[in-house]
């Protein structure tokens, strides 16, 4: 078995879209950034990287590639899951926490699993999400971005 973490934060703007795990949430702040920002996903693609010591989604898909421009961060993820199955891994279980102050994820939880369980081809029983609020305090609680955790087990398959 091997064990991966990935984290990542993006700043958040105004009147950018705001997709996390793949899922369009109503909310007039988005991830600003150079693929479609969704944070959550490119945790946990470090995650699946970091687990198989592979490097990080920035030597992958490099910021200064305009192919990877409004990017679906789920198109790359399939990718990256790609890479790890082709190594001989498969996915025992992810779990994923996203740090913002707005708005509420908890209406959008049970969608965002599916979203990655399906990217994945995972049964929807090993993916968590789960989000949480900083209190208002640092530069989560003021809104001006949004942080996400990710930790992974991968087991290698066997023949
Ligand atoms: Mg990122």
């Amino acid at each position: 078995m091997r064990i991966g973490f990935g984290y990542d934060v993006h700043r958040l703007v105004e009147g950018r879209r705001c997709v996390l795990c793949g899922v369009e949430i109503a909310s007039d702040f988005g991830p600003d950034g150079h693929s479609d920002a969704d944070v959550p996903v490119h945790a946990l693609m470090d995650a699946l990287l970091g687990a198989l010591a592979l490097g990080d989604i920035g030597k992958h898909f490099p910021d200064i590639d305009n192919k990877w421009k409004n990017a679906d961060s789920i198109e790359l993820l399939k990718s990256v899951y790609a890479l790890v199955s082709g190594k001989g891994y498969t996915l025992g279980n992810a779990d994923i926490t996203v740090v913002l102050e707005s708005p509420r994820l908890s209406p959008h939880i049970e969608r965002m699993r599916y979203m990655l369980a399906d990217a994945l081809g995972a049964d929807i029983s090993a993916i968590s999400v789960k989000a949480t609020t900083e209190e208002r305090l640092g530069f989560t609680g003021d809104g001006s971005g949004i942080a996400a955790y990710a930790i992974v087990l991968l087991q290698e398959q066997t023949v």
